[in-house]
């Protein structure tokens, strides 16, 4: 036997049943972001690496260290699998002027891709689901992209999930604050660690985002960019923070909280759980109104998060709602291999109707298989009946629909017999029992 061949280390097959948890998800998210008017956008997996680069900046974890980068072996451009949307989805604002008329509502779904040491909720080809508000300036918009996440929750029925809020003012502030912050840590030298020292003049705001623990009590007292906001970013500020007082949306302000990429201004905001041990941020967002313009077009302010698909679905496998996993309605359980041509016209004529049908397909080239086998399949399978394509009723012009679950005993639980010639006629009652059954 050859050696197999497996995975990419920190990639994962996601199959079924529980490829059925992550369908669920989507459904859920398509329908909401339909009452949000939010509209889908796909873009490729594949983007030029300096769109990266200059979108999420030299000095950050994934330019830094995260990238799966690679040359176009053809032309030799340089290329990166993406390992956030955001970006992706600016570049295509842009390339296609789609703020020509106004602002737009975006979401998307998909893989990222980032090498990381994998672990418990950190794995290098990951999913996103993210929402991007592009072309409105005002606090409501970061306000409804918050209510719209905090929907989400209660949607999938999570509990528990925390909302940090922060502002990161406009470029002027956080320069002020820059200042103050490096005049702090070069007075803390000793307490620094290695990636600190080296980011202490490149970008020093990074720093407050270290989970070193060594350093945690150091970051609690340093200089915080809140206090160097001026109006108008207070007032912005103020403006969300108002709406989700309205709303009855909880939140705490963290004045450490910054966020990996340095697109951010203004708001950004997290939702954390403390149910999944340390990867605990589900979601992460915020207002990033300069880098419509620093992808090359024209100045337009945005707003957007995304969140984690496997850390959300290990949050519902622990604590959501509970997901019903898909069954057939019917299983189809075929005697004889004579009578194949008849039993899939009539189970197209059933799909057609709606019904969900799973064929029973012989296991061998010689056969069928035996009756109880296929029975032991149906069984196996979670239909709600068997149909039965039996060659006597076959030539009588029936189908024998026999229940599979529920009280033997009840009366309406009685084996059936049903024309092959009018399928459309007694498939809806087929659908109406399953209905009630469940
Ligand atoms: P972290 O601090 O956990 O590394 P991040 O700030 O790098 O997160 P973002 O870039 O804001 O994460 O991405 C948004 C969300 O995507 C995160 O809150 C998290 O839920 C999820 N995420 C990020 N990186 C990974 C990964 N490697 N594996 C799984 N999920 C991830
Ligand atoms: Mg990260």
């Amino acid at each position: 036997m050859l050696e197999k061949l497996v995975a990419v280390k920190g990639m994962n097959d996601i199959l079924p049943p529980d490829s059925a948890r992550w369908e669920w998800l989507e459904e859920k998210v398509r329908a909401l972001m339909q009452r949000y008017a939010y509209r889908n956008i796909r873009t490729p997996i594949v983007e030029p690496t300096p769109l990266f680069v200059r979108s999420l900046g030299e000095v950050t974890d994934i330019v830094e260290k995260e990238m799966y980068s690679f040359e176009d072996r053809l032309n030799g451009e340089a290329l990166t699998l993406r390992p956030e949307n955001t970006a992706g989805v600016v570049r295509a604002v842009v390339e296609h002027s789609m703020l020509y008329e106004g602002g737009k509502r975006l979401y998307y779904m998909g893989p990222m891709f980032r090498h990381e040491r994998p672990q418990r909720g950190r794995y290098r080809q990951f999913h996103q689901i993210g929402a991007e508000a592009l072309g409105f300036p005002g606090a409501e918009v970061d306000a409804e992209l918050i209510l719209l996440a905090d929907a989400l929750w209660k949607e999938l029925g999570l509990k528990d999930v925390r909302l940090e809020l922060n502002s990161l003012g406009q470029p002027e502030e956080r320069k002020l604050h820059r200042a103050a912050l490096i005049a702090y840590f070069e007075s803390h030298q000793d307490l620094l660690d290695e990636e600190a020292k080296r980011r202490l003049h490149s970008n020093p705001l990074r720093i407050l985002d270290s989970k070193n623990p060594h350093m945690q009590a150091m970051l609690e007292s340093a200089p915080k960019l809140m206090d160097f906001l001026g109006q108008a970013s207070l007032q912005h500020f103020n403006g969300v923070t108002a709406i989700l007082d309205a709303s009855g949306v909880a939140y705490r302000i963290n004045s450490r909280l910054v966020r990996g990429m340095d697109y951010y201004n203004l708001t950004v905001f997290e939702f954390i759980t403390e149910s999944l041990g340390s990867q605990g941020t589900i979601c992460g967002g915020g207002r990033y109104d300069y880098l419509i313009e620093q992808i090359g077009g024209k100045p337009a302010p945005a707003v957007g998060w995304a969140l984690g698909v496997e850390r959300v679905l290990e949050l519902i496998r622990e604590q959501g709602a509970a997901i019903a996993m898909p069954v057939p309605d019917a299983y189809a359980v075929i005697p004889e291999a004579a009578a194949l041509p008849l039993a899939l016209r009539t189970l197209q004529a059933l799909r057609a109707a709606g019904a969900s049908v799973q064929m029973h397909a012989g296991a061998n080239a010689d056969g069928m298989g035996s009756m109880k086998s296929q029975f032991k399949k149906a069984d196996a399978s979670g239909a709600r009946f068997a149909l039965i394509f039996g060659a006597a009723e076959l030539a009588e012009g029936y189908v024998a629909v026999k229940p599979l679950r529920g009280d033997k005993a009840d009366a309406a639980q009685a084996q059936t017999l049903r024309p092959l010639d009018d399928v459309a006629a007694w498939a809806h009652v087929l659908l109406s029992q399953v209905q009630a059954a469940r």
